[in-house]
């Protein structure tokens, strides 16, 4: 079996975690030891019940989430919280958490996997944070409604749905964005413009951003944070058994958002 310790070190080199810079809560690594040994890998988006239970229930003792288990900031360990951790304890779980680093990932991306998911062929960087791009943008010729059509059937596999800024049936996406998850702000959009972008596909953003993307003449495609974040976390979990020789599953938990 594989040892822990081994695991840990491949992913931090493979998604750069020391060098990338993120939220604080993020907490990227290592967040939770286990004895020593991997047996098996389960990848969900979120820290939750269902992601633990999930990853019991596969036998798995690794759990890569998106969203780690600090994600809410410091809270005291009790309820549902204490009940989650002495699950992971009493069946020796690790939990790896990756954020911005898997986000932008070159191979494993949410961003990159969300573009080939859409049929779409990332050809430069969007979405700027600190010193790193999270997101990835490109041309193409395709219809907007056909490029919405290819969200929802995504969104609606993981239990959400689609939200597009109002647009007609012959409009074209020529130049895209994407930013999976919390993707639209006045920020994004406001790069989006200076790129010449018509286009962006997000995971979810606030109310003010449909408003502001109409007087850009930017259609924003609303895929809901959820789907658009299930891809990369799932295939890192398969590259990771693969490379070890050990069990992957990805714990499906959709929160409809
Ligand atoms: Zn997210």
């Amino acid at each position: 079996m594989p040892r822990l310790d081994d695991i840990v070190s491949f992913l931090d080199t493979l998604l750069q975690t020391a060098e990338t810079p993120d939220y604080g809560p993020a907490l990227n690594g290592l967040q939770l030891a286990n004895p020593g040994e991997v047996r098996g890998v389960a990848a969900a988006v979120d820290y939750s019940m269902a992601g633990v239970d999930g990853a019991i229930a596969a036998g798995a003792n690794l759990l890569l989430l998106h969203h780690g288990m600090f994600w809410g900031g410091a809270q005291p360990i009790r309820g549902v919280a204490y009940e989650r951790l002495r699950k992971l304890l009493e069946h020796g779980v690790a939990v790896y958490a990756s954020h911005l680093p898997l986000d932008r990932h070159p191979a494993f991306g949410n961003n990159v996997l969300l573009a080939r998911e859409l049929g779409l062929e990332p050809a430069g960087e969007f979405a700027r944070y600190k010193t790193i791009a999270v997101g990835v943008r490109g041309e193409a010729d395709v219809a907007t409604a056909e490029l919405a059509a290819r969200a929802r059937r995504l969104a609606e596999s993981h239990g959400g749905t689609v939200v597009s800024t109002p647009h007609d049936a012959s409009r074209r996406t020529r130049r895209w964005g994407i930013c999976t998850g919390a993707g639209a702000s006045s920020e994004s959009l406001q790069e989006a413009a200076a790129l010449g972008l018509d286009t962006l596909v997000v995971g979810e953003g606030p109310h003010h951003t449909g408003v502001e993307a109409r007087e850009l003449g930017i259609v924003v495609i609303y895929a809901g944070h959820y789907a658009t974040e299930t891809l990369g976390v799932r295939a890192l979990a398969r590259h990771v058994g693969e490379r070890f020789g050990v069990p992957w599953t990805f714990v499906d938990a959709p929160t409809g958002l």
